[in-house]
């Protein structure tokens, strides 16, 4: 996808945004909104995917039983954790799919190490959401550019800033392309009976205490009991724990 990026120049037809504005797409499941999507948008639609958390992973396999050649792409911050490149390589190996990997521009990341150092995120919320911007906003907006449509892994329940999540809306920060959010009404359970019965391959930290893996710095495990993303950028508040990514503000930082 970085190799061919292109701006967003196909207008969005009637009869797609007089679904979305109907919101009849709150009663479909996960398997029929995604179907809706590639048949609307591919190949201009790819799923965003962490390899963090099984959510992503679960839409990978869905996505691949509709259309053996959806696309996936995921944001190579440079920080991810072993475990994550591990995964990406069992997916490509499982699925024979390629993984479209995304970097950010080095030379905004030479410039941010240089001024404020390696561990920076650690200091500030500023610095913090410097370091998303740069290593995981500035990528998704580029990939965005290059597309129609894009489905992501989010769920109403797994933390306060998520909880009006609709399964399609319209993304303005990102060119008002559609973003489809297919299990938003869905539980930690209903995702992890997903995962057992079709056997998707997931990321090895979530059985060691991390419901959500992201860049190896800024994720730990949880207690049982503990808030799902509360493994998270876990020295900031709750409110400010998003990565930019999935918010309208431009200026929030970035972060799957
Ligand atoms: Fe930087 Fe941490 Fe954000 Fe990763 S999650 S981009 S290391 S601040």
């Amino acid at each position: 996808m970085p190799a061919d990026v292109h701006t967003n120049e196909k207008p969005l037809s009637d009869g797609v945004l007089s679904f979305i504005s109907s919101r009849e797409s709150e009663a479909l499941s996960a398997q029929e909104i995604l179907t809706w999507g590639i048949k609307n948008f591919a190949p201009r639609i790819a799923l965003s995917c962490s390899f963090g958390a099984p959510e992503g992973l679960v839409l990978l396999d869905m996505m691949h039983r509709i259309d053996p050649r959806s696309r996936v792409f995921v944001l190579d911050t440079g920080r991810l954790p072993q475990a994550t490149y591990d995964l990406i390589d069992r997916v490509r190996e499982r699925y024979d799919k390629p993984v479209e990997i995304v970097f950010p521009r080095a030379e905004d990341v030479e410039a941010m190490v240089r001024s404020k150092g390696v561990n920076l995120f650690y200091e500030s919320i500023e610095n913090r959401q410097l370091c998303c911007r740069i290593r995981k906003v500035e990528p998704l907006r580029r990939t965005l550019s290059g597309l129609d449509a894009w489905v992501a892994g989010l769920r109403r329940d797994q933390n306060v800033t998520r909880t009006e999540t609709p399964k399609l809306e319209l993304d303005a920060v990102h060119g008002g392309i559609v973003k489809l959010n297919p299990i938003a009404d869905w539980t930690s359970d209903d995702v992890m009976e997903y995962v057992r019965a079709h056997e998707v391959p997931t990321n090895r930290l979530n059985a060691q205490g991390y419901p959500s893996v992201g860049c190896d710095p800024c994720s730990r495990a949880i207690a049982p009991g503990e808030d799902l993303r509360a493994g998270r950028w876990w020295w900031e508040d709750p409110e400010t724990r998003e990565c930019g990514i999935h918010v309208d503000e431009e200026d929030q930082g970035s972060g799957i």
